[in-house]
């Protein structure tokens, strides 16, 4: 999976690697799971939305199976309607295993990278949150879901503006948009307990370092063409960092460019 690198869809957030290590073993149990979930689905579709199979579908065989485990992480991505944050064309391949366009040349993440991301994070709930790249409006969504404040920040006003409306449709009213240029991060709010950034930049923006407060997490891709996916933690001695897998984003830009 996910080693492409050249398709229509800018692969955001696609893993590029994480099926080969996980090898045939994880493919098997994903199947199994598949069949599981498929013959449950009866009892449980009669839910809120007629997507709810496909979204549970898509938890137990893209998240679970691969070891996300945090039972927050998974809760919530059981309970938010991605199909309500992508355009209305895609609305069928809203639960599908790939990052999806959402216009302004900008992507969704895979769902498995956002699953990722936020076990990374190791939050207990009460936490305030900062992401950078609010796109959809999707990882807001789910990092909201799990209990924590999110503080948002999108480059593209449009993009900002439709995420704010979809999250105040969805009830989603832990999270705050702001339209800006996220390399500055939001002083105002700082010091955060986590901050997950969804686009790429080349090096790790100094005044997110400066915004993280002691003991707290950072998820971030970092690369241009190559990317890696890496943990900060912020700890009195120092910055300490932990690779956790090579990813492919869109580049995180500057509000002059
Ligand atoms: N988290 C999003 C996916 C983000 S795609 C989701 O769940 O849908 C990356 C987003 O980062 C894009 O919307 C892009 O416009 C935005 N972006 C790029 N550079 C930025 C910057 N400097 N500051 C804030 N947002 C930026």
């Amino acid at each position: 999976m996910g080693t492409e690198r050249d398709g229509a869809v800018r692969g955001d957030g696609k893993a590029r690697g994480s099926g080969v290590r996980r090898g045939a073993v994880g493919a098997i149990v994903a199947v199994v799971l598949a069949l599981l979930t498929g013959c449950g689905m009866g009892s449980r579709s009669n839910g809120s939305d007629s997507y709810e199979a496909a979204r549970l579908r898509m938890v137990e065989t893209q998240l679970r199976a691969r070891g996300i485990a945090d039972p927050k992480v998974l809760r919530a991505m059981e309970t938010v309607p991605r199909h309500e944050l992508v355009p209305e064309s895609l609305r069928d391949a809203a639960y599908d295993d790939r990052p999806l366009p959402i216009g302004a040349g900008q992507t969704i993440s895979q769902p498995y990278i956002v699953a990722a991301m936020s076990e990374a994070l190791a939050l207990s709930g009460d936490e305030r949150v900062l992401e950078i790249g609010t796109g959809s409006g999707y990882q807001a969504a789910v990092l909201a879901e799990m209990g924590v404040r999110v503080y948002s920040i999108e480059l593209v006003p449009e993009l900002a503006e439709r995420a704010r409306r979809d999250l105040t449709r969805l009830g989603y009213e832990g999270v705050e948009v702001r339209q800006g240029d996220g390399y500055r991060g939001w002083p105002e709010h700082a010091p955060f307990d986590a901050i997950i950034v969804t686009a790429a930049p080349e090096e790790v923006p100094p005044a997110l370092v400066e915004q993280l407060a002691m003991g707290g997490r950072m998820a971030i891709p970092v690369g241009t063409y190559s990317q890696d996916l890496v943990l900060l933690r912020k700890r009195p001695e120092g910055i300490e960092r932990r690779l956790l897998m090579p990813v492919r984003f869109v580049p995180m830009r500057s509000e002059s460019e």
